[in-house]
């Protein structure tokens, strides 16, 4: 009798296994950190050999502890890191150069370089010019191994991003696989054909030879024949889209946003692509029975992050739970503001020379109201890349489902709710990535009958309704706006 679905859910900072059963409910979790290094400054790698270790070790210690047998679990849904590149040698399937994650800036020049192009990329891709994405970062690797170039075009190298690699080791190297919505992030992917472009690959001269084959979302992508058992490994997605998902955000308009490090916003735009003007990144949802959805992104640097450094940085809390506390003891921030630019500003600004600042300081400001700015600064940036994508999609949203670590404090999610002026929901379940990852697997295999029954298992815990007065809306988002444009004409480092 089968009675789990087992997610892996491979992150920037740990490796998850989760079981979920026939409800959507998460019945047991296991997991791994994982060591990041950072070479040089901007540089960020990981072992792609530690990322798979973790995998295994995550899913043997769950399934022991869970006192289950391996032939209890239905089918296995992965869900990662999104845009980490891997290249490993297909001979040995040992990786050539260790896993270059997402946020490392190592590539910079190499996008510089094709900066003539960003417009026809973008055109193509729905994405930026950006060192985030996978295409810059191969072209790095093959340029760092002895006869990197030749030895890809031999086809002796293979690339993916993480669920490749994972999907390559579960399946002993039979299968080299993607789906549609990790390959979205690699810069090499045609967003309206949904195929690997024949000119991206020329502007970035990688071999057509090394890269996986596109499947959909929910797919057969082979049995896992590494473990005890042989589970079908069939629902694959990134983590911001496995998470769009998991927040049953099936319909036109719905949208998610996840409070981690960063915050990543992403509405459902339906089955057309559309290209922002605006600094939304366009990228596919899921491909599920033939049906593609697309999804529109906002990217925001420094979500939970602001709080991790009122905590690490400024020292003025103990714990981030903390800064609900401080918030709620003042009855506003007395006029002072934070705009949290420090790595720039992501959507809508795209602004990399921006530095943090604060305004409206006096010698009545407390860390009562630095805590408050703070916490506010998270929700204005959201509020900011709602705003475009109101405008862009001509969507009004009704309500914005949430998540991640910072998605537990109380006061945020009121202030946000307040700013949008719409509903602001908290699931039962906030492992929704995993939870995501879990659905698409359960469907293909018809564990989970449908979207419709899926959508029955979602119940929030909370949901927060809009409580401030309008005028006192629009003048704290003037106050905002004027914060933003300040800081962004403050940029004496700039000669
Ligand atoms: P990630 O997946 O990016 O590692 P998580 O979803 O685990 O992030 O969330 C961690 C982030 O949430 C941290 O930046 C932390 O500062 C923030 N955070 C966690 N709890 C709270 C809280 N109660 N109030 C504000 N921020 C919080």
């Amino acid at each position: 009798m089968k009675k789990y679905v087992l997610a892996i859910d491979q992150g920037t900072t740990s490796s998850r296994a989760i079981l979920f059963n026939k409800k959507g409910e998460p019945v047991r979790i296991a997991r791994r950190d994982i060591k990041t290094s950072f070479p040089k400054p901007g540089w960020v790698e990981e072992s792609a050999t530690d990322i798979w270790v973790s995998v295994v070790e995550s899913i043997t210690e769950l399934v022991e502890k869970a006192h289950i047998h391996y032939n209890e679990i239905d089918s296995i849904g992965i869900t990662n890191q999104r845009e980490t590149t891997v290249v490993w040698d297909k001979e040995s399937g040992a990786p050539v150069y260790p896993a270059i994650v997402w946020q490392s800036r190592q590539t910079a020049s190499l996008c510089d370089k094709r900066n003539s192009k960003s417009d026809f990329i973008f055109s193509r891709t729905g994405l930026r010019l950006n060192p985030y994405f996978s295409a810059s970062k191969i072209r790095f690797i093959l340029d760092h191994i002895p006869n990197g170039q030749k030895r890809a075009e031999k086809g002796e190298l293979l690339f993916g991003t993480v669920e490749t690699w994972l999907i390559y080791k579960l399946t002993n190297g039979r299968n080299h696989l993607t789906d549609v919505t990790n390959a979205s992030r690699t810069m090499l992917f045609n967003i309206k054909t949904r195929k690997w472009d024949k000119d991206l690959l020329k502007i970035w001269n990688i071999p057509s030879c090394m890269l996986p084959k596109i499947c959909p979302t929910a797919h057969d992508f082979g049995d896992a024949t590494y473990l005890k058992h042989d589970i079908p490994i069939t629902g694959v997605a990134g983590d911001q889209q496995a998470a769009l998902f998991g927040q049953t955000c099936f319909a036109k308009g719905e949208s998610k946003n996840t409070y981690g490090t960063g915050c990543f916003m992403l509405m459902n735009i339906g089955d057309k692509p559309i290209l922002s003007k605006h600094g939304l990144l366009t990228t596919v949802a899921w491909e599920i029975d033939g049906k593609v959805t697309y999804a529109l992104e906002a990217s925001v640097f420094m979500g939970g992050a602001t709080i991790q450094w009122l905590r690490d940085g400024l020292e003025i809390i103990k714990s981030t739970p903390e800064s609900e506390t401080l918030a709620k003891k003042v009855k506003d921030t007395d006029g002072v503001y934070l705009v949290p630019a420090f790595v720039g500003l992501g959507t809508p600004y795209w602004d990399n020379d921006v530095r943090a600042a604060f305004f409206g300081l006096t010698r009545g400001t407390t860390k009562e109201h630095i805590a408050r700015a703070s916490l506010e600064a998270v929700a204005y940036q959201i509020s900011d890349s709602l705003r475009v994508m109101q405008n862009e999609t001509k969507i009004k949203l009704k309500a914005l489902n949430v998540d991640g670590g910072a998605s537990a404090n109380n006061f945020l999610m009121q202030f946000q709710s307040d700013i949008l002026g719409c509903a602001v929901k908290l699931p039962v379940c906030v492992e929704t990535t995993a939870l995501g990852a879990a659905y698409m697997a359960g469907l293909q295999t018809g564990f989970f009958k449908s979207l419709n029954e899926i959508s029955k298992y979602h119940r929030y815990q909370k949901i927060y309704q809009p409580k401030m007065n309008k005028n006192l809306v629009s003048e704290k988002l003037h106050g905002w706006d004027l914060a933003v444009k300040s800081a962004r004409s403050f940029k004496p480092h700039l000669k």
